[in-house]
């Protein structure tokens, strides 16, 4: 399809979604990522790509040198040599551009570009790794207040939250391999939601649905599409999603996820940006036109993307995503996809990764038009594996 060549930095599950459809698309790439067995690496037998880390500049380059566009499915990769050697090799493209992803890398510069760009945030506060910095927040933002990683973050596994005065050492204690925090004043929000936007080079914008997200222990669980709030809401959180997105200048092209706190009067806040494929995008593989893999590739190595791509396909109105996350006791989350495949319009994905606690494993998707039916898949699929349907 392109005689371009791929690199991708990282090789997890979004890699290996994105590698489905470069090898749907003939679509030749090279993933960077420490194992020569990781999730995206297992499906595609090339002796090209790289073993070595996506923060380590020799392997980054190794990639570069080979690839003609690059992009990345983790944000956590080493910005700066990306930057220089844009500088050096100006025919290669990188999407999105290395200055956003440092941009996004740190989740306080991330909220302070927000503010800069007039779009609502909870408020936020750098702090001291220190009880009396800390106490001090927690007297101005009152408790609870959410103590967060500014770098590094991802599940929720940079976030504590100080609950009181007495929570703060435990907060300190819990972060202490975290280098720099901040503090986020608690958002009492109603729902999650989040929207996928896509940028494609020559400049047009295009949203997917607007989805309600539900955290559980801050691990995304379950994803409602369309989120279940007014249209009025629906088209607003769309909007604030491009205006947010918008707002990262020349970012270049491909796939961000958006994502947002519903506060009781309607107001939304931005939460934080992936600039990548979205867990909260994973339903699109079976309810939308074109998932938001394909979108993502068909951005980057400039492809086209016609309206209407990022829709719902016809005779979908509604899916669910939930993901499968690992148990205590190995494989156990397995019962939850043996259900989905006696289960009409469900499908199961998983990642090649092995079983663990709290790990995402995998993910299982269901469509049809209607929510109620939707629902009552979930539940015969949840039945057995868990007590309560979110
Ligand atoms: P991700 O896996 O999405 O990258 P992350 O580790 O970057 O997650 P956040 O998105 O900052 O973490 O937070 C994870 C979850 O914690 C949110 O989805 C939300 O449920 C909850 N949360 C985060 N910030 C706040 C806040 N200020 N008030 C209340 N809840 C919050
Ligand atoms: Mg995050
Ligand atoms: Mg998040």
């Amino acid at each position: 399809m392109d005689d371009k060549v791929l690199g991708i930095l990282g090789g997890g599950q979004l890699g290996r979604m994105v590698l489905e459809v470069a090898n749907r698309l003939n679509i030749k790439t090279y993933i960077l990522d420490s194992g020569i067995n990781t999730s995206a690496k297992q499906i595609s037998n090339s002796t090209e790509h790289i073993d070595g880390s996506f923060k380590d500049a020799e392997s980054i380059k190794k990639l570069c040198e080979k690839s003609d566009v690059i992009t990345i499915e983790i944000e956590h990769i080493n910005a700066d040599i990306l930057i220089d050697i844009q500088k050096s090799k100006p025919s290669l493209k990188i999407f999105p551009s290395p200055k956003i992803i440092k941009l996004i890398q740190d989740k306080y510069i991330q909220k302070i570009h927000f503010i800069h760009n007039d779009i609502n945030v909870a408020e936020s506060a750098s702090v001291e790794k220190s009880e009396e910095s800390l106490i001090k927040i927690g007297g101005k933002f009152g408790y609870p207040f959410m103590l967060k990683s500014r770098t590094l973050a991802y599940d929720g596994r940079g976030n504590f939250v100080v609950n009181s005065k007495e929570d703060v050492p435990k907060g300190l204690e819990f972060l202490k391999n975290n280098n720099l925090l901040y503090a986020e004043k608690w958002c009492p929000f109603i729902k999650e939601l989040a929207v996928m936007v896509v940028l494609t080079q020559d400049g047009s914008v295009h949203t997917y649905p607007t989805v309600e997200t539900i955290h559980k222990n801050n691990i995304c669980h379950i994803v409602y599409a369309p989120a279940e709030v007014s249209s009025k809401i629906q088209v607003a959180a769309q909007e604030l999603a491009k205006k947010a997105v918008g707002s990262l200048k020349e970012a270049g092209a491909g796939i961000f996820g958006v994502e947002m706190f519903l506060l009781e009067d309607g107001e939304l806040l931005i939460n934080e940006i992936a600039p990548r494929p979205h867990n909260s995008g994973h339903y699109t593989i079976d309810a939308c036109v074109c998932s938001q893999f394909e979108a993502h590739i068909r951005a980057v190595m400039g492809l086209p993307i016609p309206e209407g791509a990022t829709s719902f396909s016809t005779n979908t109105t509604n899916a669910i995503m939930l993901n499968v996350i690992g148990f205590k006791e190995p494989n156990g989350e397995l019962k939850a996809c043996h259900r989905a495949f006696e289960t009409a319009g469900a499908s199961v994905y998983l990642y090649g990764k092995s079983s663990r606690h709290e790990r995402k494993v995998g993910h299982i998707n269901i469509v049809g038009s209607s929510m109620e039916e939707n629902k009552k898949k979930l539940d015969y699929i949840m039945s057995g594996v868990s007590s309560k349907v979110p």
